[in-house]
């Protein structure tokens, strides 16, 4: 497989829930061409990044088109890469799709595919907020929990390559709530985007637009700083035991939820701080790339073909 020099553009895609987005950039990172569409339910969801790359391509120059030497497409739920299988999205609604050559024979390259949390968290780590840093524990806070950890300067991917599952962490045992994982009192069930907005509602009765609507609140409205202490001190406790066992200098936070901004991290901060005795109180970080880490990620990764 022939690697893209600094010149070549690369194509990435970024699968999400609800829409697909894609670019082609060149290796200063400048975008040449780039779109989105909706993300339709179950394997169609495939053949929309088929197109969506077909008319990214084309809307090239053909001296351009001729260059683009590697693509990589990034994926929701849990990916097989060794075995280019989408295992399972229950996002999206796949089950066992084979990836392998579909996209490699429509776009005439390599195209690599990847778990979406891991590329995003490996771009935060490397060429964000964490880099020049070995040991990172980047969070991506959305619908969902899950992130990456570095340690010593390498990527962890665990030995089904699923590391990083912060959200399936169970903290609050006695009364928590049923997760959608099966298991009662996951991080997830108190911090995630969803389970604030459903907090509060059940807190106060009133109907919220969601969790940044929340976070707007935290000035005035008591419920809400009640409800975001509560999700905080679940992060904190999900990220004790990650804390103590390999002492990362950084935690990083990203997602759609790290829009909270400044409020998010000096809580975490704050919490952390009160918590650990023992380990070194790791500070608290946004990542640099926002919801763009995915993208960002991807088109580095296509342009490396490592995760290294
Ligand atoms: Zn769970």
């Amino acid at each position: 497989m022939r690697t893209p020099g600094p010149a070549d553009p690369v194509l990435a895609v970024d699968v999400g829930g609800t829409t697909i987005k894609a670019e082609i950039t060149d290796g200063a990172g400048e975008v040449l061409s780039s779109g989105t569409v909706a993300t339709p339910p179950g394997a169609a969801a495939f053949d929309a990044v088929g197109a969506l790359g077909d008319r990214l391509l084309a809307e090239l120059p053909a001296v351009q088109r001729d260059r683009v030497m590697r693509a990589a497409v990034i994926l929701p739920g849990i990916v097989d890469p060794a075995r280019s299988l989408a295992v399972f999205s229950s996002n999206v609604g796949w089950r066992d799709v084979k990836v392998g050559s579909r996209f490699t024979d429509r776009w005439d390259m390599p195209v690599l595919i990847e778990h979406d949390v891991a590329v995003a968290g490996w771009a935060e780590w490397r060429y964000g907020a964490g880099r020049g840093c070995d040991d990172v524990c980047v969070l991506i806070l959305g619908t969902g929990i899950s992130g990456t950890l570095s340690v010593g300067g390498r990527l962890v991917r665990g030995a089904a390559g699923q590391a990083g599952e912060y959200g399936h962490i169970p903290v609050r045992h006695r009364d928590g709530l049923r997760c959608p994982c099966g298991n009662v009192g996951c991080v997830e069930t108190v911090a995630s985007g969803a389970a604030i907005a459903r907090a509060y509602t059940a807190r106060t009765g009133r109907e919220t637009a969601g969790a940044e609507t929340v976070f707007a609140a935290l000035d005035s409205d008591p419920d809400a700083r009640a409800v975001v202490a509560d999700a905080i001190d679940a992060l904190a406790e999900g990220l004790f035991g990650v804390i103590h066992a390999t002492c990362p200098e950084l935690v990083v936070l990203g997602g759609g939820l790290a829009r909270a901004g400044d409020v998010l991290t000096g809580a975490l901060q704050d919490r952390l701080t009160e918590l650990l005795r023992v380990a070194p109180v790791p500070r608290v970080v946004l990542g640099e790339f926002g919801a763009r880490a995915g993208l960002v990620g991807a088109a580095r990764y296509a342009r490396s073909g490592t995760l290294d």
